[in-house]
């Protein structure tokens, strides 16, 4: 054993090493040391009579008496970790700053080696805002690793508690802030409705710049929030609320002149990550008066609450703030912009200066026409130029204003039907589907789960096998080669296959799913002029869908992982017009369809399962929403009795996810026991639907449904309450009535209710956090009523503006201009 010289360590040492064993405790606990010891003891024993020692027994030394036994008892024993413990105890270590948190980094410690990004880009509900592009094997060789671009990912601590709205709001802000939205221009309006958390999303923005970057950096240092005296407390307490005492934000709120200026010049004066406060927080007023020292260094982003103040740009607030270098610049305002074309220049040119023109350019360009074209004389030519402008100034205004409103919305959601289609295997798949589960490979890494659950390793996993058994139900194709190399599960299947197979030609009549899907795309080609979308959660089904598509002459997009932001809003923009013919938009479900706008389309199936009922709604959310136009059908579709409702039934209850939602197969899997592997494997074989079974259904007798669904339930009620077709007789939709017998079993099916209603719904549908949310913004609202009404009047005012129209072509247009958040939709419009 070590010692230590150090003072604290010194009471430790007995006085005379040579007396440590003598006392009589020593000895009945060295009872069962070995031989040697007791001699050794006995020669000390002599050895101190020799000395004329007495043992001296105070009660300090019986103390110390029992350490030291500790030692020689234990030498062996005591690990590494055990010493590092006590050492870390005996002197405990505190960091000097109090509310200071390790962020698990060392200070001053360089790090070398490839970048990475701050957060994991692959974690469960990660909001990913920047994504560096995919590069080839041969190029990862190439690259300077201490160059490669790393992904840009939202604290986790804030992007579970966004809704999906915000993370999409998030995600608009930095794609503009960073130039990708517009080239050359780093600005953007944050227009969302009161209540729909504008503040969190910009908190969210400035934390993720403040912090990150695709060069591994953060992209800015320094950021100024602007806002009306009365919120700039607001925006203190909102920012601790979510960041707590990870950022500083610098308050300025009254106090004397000399004050604010030496507060202000050490804001502008510190640089770099050693910030103390990177975030300045001021109002309108003083940031007026003390313009000349904020004119005069860089700063990376300013962000003006209740921006509509600067509708006028002719004030010296305007002004002042114009005079800011800083290239980002977010304008907030919860207040529709009125119907002053010449207001909505002004707010556009404070966040993107020159993207429309000076103010005379604008007034020639945009303004005069516009107003022309709405005069009561006006002629046909110059209505349609009108029109023609009006367009353009929306497209270009979409590309950096973000605008949702509930209620607006809501009456421009078509109705949105939902139908779980359950569909019978093949005979084949049936066959492959038995075999596998019955085979000693499963048998025995079920048996193995629990332990493997620990080691996490084994030959065949729980997870692998649940792969294999889903792929399976898409189609034997993609189990092919497993079957021809007679791996795990799959030993002597291959003579279940028949003689002529071959994966070079997709036969759609050897998986029941796809049979399905292929007498369902041929009916609505041929019955209907609508889109669709198909997502499956593998690249492989996709690639069995491009097959498809090519052997019945579908024009298809794909969209996967690798395609660059600006390709794939090309892609999007083509197949949302609804002259490009594109009839198919194939999507996996792990490219992260979050964001996109697919409102080209108005069907959508998925092909099979996801664990997780978030991406489900995700991936439903593309067609359903705002700008879509037509009523949407959304397909889900489950191979009956397998594995698949499992999954499904699994994901109606949350029952694998608890609380928090779990993006990953792999964590699905840590969490199942024994018996639920065993259910999970077994194969129904007798039912026309294992979900709809499980119901003991009441409603409905000898595969009847005698009794309707309760009145007020929807598709967001459970599926009991839904209505439940054994057969195609009262489907409400006609091209999968023309594929009942394809292979469909059971569906139920679903409408959304009216449309205010069901827009509601969705808002307060999804996790509990958001009812915090809600809770937080009631809270905020509250406060804000308390501090001078703001709230209230800031309501009115909004009520007042949206309907109380001046003209109605330029109020039409203005519906659509706040509606769309993106410039896609407006093609369509
Ligand atoms: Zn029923």
């Amino acid at each position: 054993m070590r010692r230590s010289s150090a003072p604290s360590q010194s009471g430790k040492r007995p006085l005379f090493p040579d007396i440590e064993n003598y006392s009589p405790i020593t000895n009945v606990n060295n009872s069962n040391k070995p031989k040697e010891d007791s001699s050794v003891a006995l020669h000390r024993e002599k050895r101190l009579k020799t000395l004329k020692f007495k043992p001296i027994l105070i009660p300090e030394r019986k103390a110390l008496q029992l350490n030291s036994n500790d030692v020689t008892t234990t030498k062996e024993v005591i690990s590494d970790h055990e010493e590092k413990i006590r050492k870390m105890l005996s002197k405990p270590f505190k960091i000097p700053i109090p509310g200071y948190e390790l962020s698990g980094r060392f200070l001053g410690a360089k790090f070398s080696g490839p970048r990475r990004a701050l957060h994991d880009p692959n974690a469960a509900n990660a909001l990913v805002v920047y994504a560096p592009p995919e590069l080839s094997e041969h190029e990862r060789l190439k690259i300077d690793e201490s160059k490669q671009l790393v992904h840009v990912v939202v604290d986790p601590l804030l992007c579970n508690i966004l809704r999906p709205h915000q993370r999409e709001g998030v995600k608009f802000m930095y794609e503009c802030v960073t130039g990708v939205r517009i080239e050359d221009a780093f600005g953007c309006i944050m227009a969302d409705e009161m209540g729909l958390g504008k503040t969190l999303q910009c908190i969210t923005l400035l934390w993720t710049l403040l912090k990150q970057g695709p060069e591994a950096k953060p992209l800015i240092e320094k950021a100024i929030i602007v806002a009306p005296s009365s919120l700039v407390k607001n925006w203190y307490n909102e920012i601790f609320k979510w960041l707590g005492n990870r950022v500083r934000p610098l308050a300025i709120d009254g106090g004397s002149k000399n004050d604010i200026d030496t507060k202000l010049v050490g804001f502008m004066k510190t640089y770099g990550r050693r910030c103390v406060n990177p975030i300045l927080i001021i109002s309108y007023e003083t940031f007026r008066l003390h313009s000349h020292v904020l004119h005069n260094d860089e700063v990376g982003l300013v962000l003006c609450d209740e921006g509509h103040r600067l509708k006028n740009s002719e004030n010296l607030t305007y002004q002042s703030l114009m005079g800011l270098k800083a290239k980002r610049r977010v304008l907030l305002s919860g207040t529709p912009i009125q119907n002053d074309l010449l207001e909505y220049f002004s707010l556009v040119h404070f966040v993107n200066q020159g993207l429309l023109g000076t103010a005379q350019e604008f007034r020639k360009k945009f303004e005069n026409p516009i107003l022309r074209g709405q005069d009561a004389a006006a002629t046909d030519s110059e209505r349609a130029v009108a029109q023609e402008r009006l367009n353009e100034l929306v497209t270009i205004v979409n590309k950096c204003l973000i605008r949702r409103t509930s209620a607006l919305l809501s009456k421009y959601l078509p109705i949105k039907y939902e139908l779980v289609v359950c569909i019978k295997m093949t005979e084949l798949q049936t066959q492959l589907y038995k075999n596998f589960i019955n085979s000693d490979s499963i048998k025995r890494s079920m048996q193995n789960h629990e332990s493997e659950k620990k080691k996490g390793g084994g030959t065949l996993s729980a997870l692998s096998a649940i792969t294999l058994l889903k792929k399976l139900c898409n189609h034997p194709d993609l189990v092919y080669e497993k079957i021809m190399e007679n791996s795990e599960g799959f030993e002597g299947a291959s003579k279940l296959l028949p003689s002529n197979y071959s994966t070079k030609d997709v036969m759609p009549e050897l998986s029941g799913k796809l049979m399905v899907l292929d007498c369902l795309l041929a009916s609505i080609k041929s019955t209907t002029s609508d889109k669709i979308v198909l997502v499956s959660n593998y690249t492989q089904t996709l690639d069995l869908f491009e097959k498809l598509s090519r052997k019945r002459q579908y024009k298809y997009v794909r969209l996967d992982g690798t395609m660059t932001i600006k390709k794939r809003s090309k892609v999007v923009d083509s197949f949302n017009n609804p002259e490009s013919g594109d009839f198919i938009f194939m999507l996996s479900s792990k490219a992260g369809g979050c964001g996109l706008n697919l409102i080209g389309a108005n069907r959508l199936v998925m092909f099979d399962p996801d664990w997780n009922p978030a991406n489900d709604d995700q991936a439903m959310a593309r067609v359903w929403r705002d700008g879509q136009k037509k009523p949407c059908f959304v397909y889900r579709f489950l191979s009956t009795g397998t594995i698949e409702e499992k999954i499904f039934q699994r994901q109606a209850h949350k029952k694998a996810l608890s609380s928090t939602v779990v993006d990953q197969e792999d964590d699905v899997c840590r969490h199942f026991t024994l018996n639920d592997l065993r259910d999970l494997f077994k194969l129904e074989e007798n039912t026309v639907s294992d979900t709809h079974s499980k119901f003991k259904c009441k409603r409905c007798v000898a595969g009847v449904e005698v009794k309707g669904p309760p009145e007020q339930s929807d598709c967001n009620s459970d599926l009991a309450d839904w209505r439940h077709a054994h057969n195609s007789r009262n489907l409400p939709d006609i091209p999968l009535k023309h594929c009942w017998s394809s292979g469909v079993s059971f569906a139920f099916h679903h409408r959304s209710t009216e449309q205010v209603k069901e827009k509601k719904e969705i808002e307060e549908k999804p996790e509990e956090v958001n009812m915090d949310t809600e809770e937080k913004e009631v809270e905020e609202g509250k406060k804000k009523t308390e501090e001078g009404n703001i709230g209230q009047k800031r309501e009115a005012v909004e009520i007042r503006e949206v309907f109380n129209p001046v003209d109605t072509l330029l109020v039409h247009r203005w519906v659509f201009l706040f509606v769309s958040s993106s410039p896609d939709q407006l093609k369509v419009l």
